[in-house]
């Protein structure tokens, strides 16, 4: 299975804001065993998102698209990706419905246009949003599939891990196991740990490793995503002997938990 992400806003093009979707697109994929063949930023413009949604159905599987989801005339996306994948807009007023609910829940108003966030390609799927207003989408057709996410970098990550991965997962018949090891290091306050081995932290991605401080001892977690628990295993040795490499001048003792 082959993805590609598509992050459409012309304010990436411009480099106004720093494209931290992307990034964290990249390494959730790689988390949950999806591959991630390209990336293509593209501006608000219908011609150009069109133009690179076509491109994307012919060499992959899915297309994960981020931004443009939003009530405004530059957001374009759901039109886009109606047009190419030959599904025309029906309005959906149950989807409008949440988003009444939501503005009356924190006494905004609503405009007119607010009902576009309600117009899905027919027979594509919504997406929850559990943290704003524009719902996401996901669009299959013997063209491919399409999945839109909004820019608001929270609310992607929330579509992201609660359903677009699990989507895929399931889809795609992966399977991916989490699997993890606890180090009960002992005689170092927690600081002391972050400061010995911060920058593994900050490296690693999978394993990706946490710390939590508690009475008795500090405890390191280490948890990686794996085919298998063996697989995850092999992942977690070498940084668990790494870790106890810069702990043990240090440290009065370390063991597993
Ligand atoms: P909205 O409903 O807010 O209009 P939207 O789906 O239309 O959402 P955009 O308008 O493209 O999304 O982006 C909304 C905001 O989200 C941007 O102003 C920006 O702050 C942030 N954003 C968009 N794309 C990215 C990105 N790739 N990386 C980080 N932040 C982003
Ligand atoms: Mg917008």
């Amino acid at each position: 299975m082959q993805t590609e992400i598509l992050m459409i806003g012309t304010e990436l093009l411009l480099g106004q804001i720093q494209d931290t979707n992307a990034a964290y697109m990249a390494r959730a994929l790689a988390a949950g065993g999806i591959n991630l063949y390209w990336k293509t930023t593209v501006g608000d413009n219908t011609e150009r998102i069109n133009k690179a949604l076509q491109l994307g159905l012919l060499r992959s599987d899915v297309i994960l698209c981020s931004g443009g989801l939003g009530p405004t005339v530059d957001d374009i996306t759901r039109e886009c990706v109606s047009h190419v994948m030959d599904m025309p807009l029906e309005y959906h007023d149950d989807l409008y419905q949440v988003i009444v609910e939501r503005f009356r829940h924190r006494n905004r108003s609503l405009s007119e246009n607010n009902k576009r966030q309600a117009l899905l390609p027919c027979g594509a799927a919504p997406i929850y949003n559990s943290r704003g207003t524009a719902c996401g989408l996901i669009a299959e057709s013997e063209k491919g599939i399409i999945i839109c996410m909004p820019g608001v970098p929270h609310e992607l990550k929330a579509m992201l891990h609660q359903v677009v991965i699990p989507y895929l997962c399931w889809n795609f018949d992966i399977h991916r196991t989490i699997h993890y090891r606890v180090l009960k290091v002992y005689g170092m306050g927690e600081s002391r740990v972050d400061a010995a081995i911060g920058d593994i932290i900050n490296n690693s991605d999978n394993p990706t490793i946490g710390l939590l401080a508690s009475r008795d001892a500090v405890r390191v977690r280490i948890t990686a995503s794996a085919a298998a628990k063996a697989d995850a295993e092999v992942l977690i040795e070498p940084i668990d002997a790494l870790i106890r490499q810069r702990l043990e001048e240090w440290a009065t003792g370390i063991e597993c938990e």
